[in-house]
């Protein structure tokens, strides 16, 4: 399938990246992303269930594509609040211009159902489907902004798809998938299994084109989109990204591709972060903290990284947090 590419290609095939771009009569956008390593990232940080890893993964391939939609350093913030096992999920994706980095957590990673089917992990049944949706974009300069939509399924995909359709009327289709190795082993349950294929695809219409006017193209579109089948197993048998925008838009016109972009699982939190978190203690609890304990650690919730301080840093802590009080006392401005 990815034969006669130029060869710079193949040095980037092994990451995940994104591919976006515009039918050549403007009607539709296009997103396809590979994000296997991404969603295996997400998996092993978080030591997930198979279930939760799919729910986890999904929402990380759906944060890569919403942040794909922005500008350059503006980014997204989903969460999928349903009443399922696994609690909610957030996901975020940062564009950063030259990639967009996603990284993302769930409430409860270790909770697992049985398959749906033989091979189905029941991703819908985890997440919950009585909940919401809340897209945050950050679109810089303090400029928030949140909508929201019911979920439907909790199947992720279809949530965020709705979510387009209701809350920014963009009438838009959604097809994410994670394929975990070793779901179809005896026994759903245990955190064994790996991601052997991520990926996701997105359809919109854009604003100014009515959908009524191009129902033969979506009614093909969607027909294409069946044909594909889960994009998960595509991507594990090597597919590109570039190979679905081709195969979604077969008979209904060329997409010109705009953008491709690599994705990577990424986190802004750090030991001067970690420690900072600490100052909602104020001074005198951090010093019977030191008292207390050789060390304390402080994770991280997006990427699960653990920060270790010593008795003796968590003192110094404490002084410098005393030291800015005293200052911010002579000089209330
Ligand atoms: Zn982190």
């Amino acid at each position: 399938m990815s034969e006669g590419k130029p060869c710079d290609y193949t040095v980037k095939e092994t990451q995940d990246y994104l591919v976006s771009g515009l039918t050549e009569d403007g009607r539709f956008r296009v997103l396809a992303a590979r994000t296997t390593l991404v969603a295996e990232e997400g998996r092993r940080r978080h030591r997930t269930s198979r279930t939760v890893a799919a729910a986890l993964g999904r929402s990380l391939t759906c944060a890569a594509m919403v942040a794909a939609t922005l500008d350059d350093n503006q980014s997204a913030t989903l969460r999928f609040l349903g009443d399922g096992p696994s609690g909610g999920i957030v996901a975020e994706g940062r564009n950063l211009g030259d990639h967009i980095g996603v990284r993302g957590y769930v409430a409860n990673p270790d909770v697992e159902l049985p398959l749906k089917a033989p091979g189905k992990l029941d991703v819908g049944g985890v997440v919950g489907s009585d909940g919401f949706l809340y897209v945050t974009k950050d679109l810089g300069l303090r400029e928030m902004y949140t909508g929201s939509a019911r979920l439907q399924s909790g199947e992720i995909g279809i949530d965020l798809a709705y979510y387009y359709t209701v809350s920014e009327q963009l009438p838009t289709a959604v097809s994410v998938g994670v394929r975990i190795e070793g779901a179809n082993a005896a026994g759903a349950s245990g955190r064994s299994g790996w991601v052997s294929g991520a990926g996701g695809l997105m359809i919109q219409v854009m604003p100014g084109h009515d959908p009524d006017t191009a129902t033969q193209a979506i009614d093909l579109i969607q027909s294409n989109l069946d044909g594909i089948g889960p994009v998960s197993m595509r991507m594990k048998e090597g597919v590109l990204p570039e190979d679905l925008v081709e195969a979604v838009f077969r008979g209904v016109g060329k997409a010109d591709l705009l953008n491709r972009v690599p994705i990577k699982f990424e986190c802004k939190c750090s030991r001067e972060r970690a420690l900072r978190t600490l100052s909602t203690l104020g001074e005198e609890d951090l010093r019977r903290l030191a008292g207390e304990q050789e060390s304390t650690e402080v994770r991280c919730h997006f990427c699960n990284e653990v920060y270790r301080f010593s008795a003796q840093e968590i003192r110094e802590y404490a002084s410098t947090l005393r030291e800015e009080n005293e200052e911010s006392e002579r000089d209330p401005s």
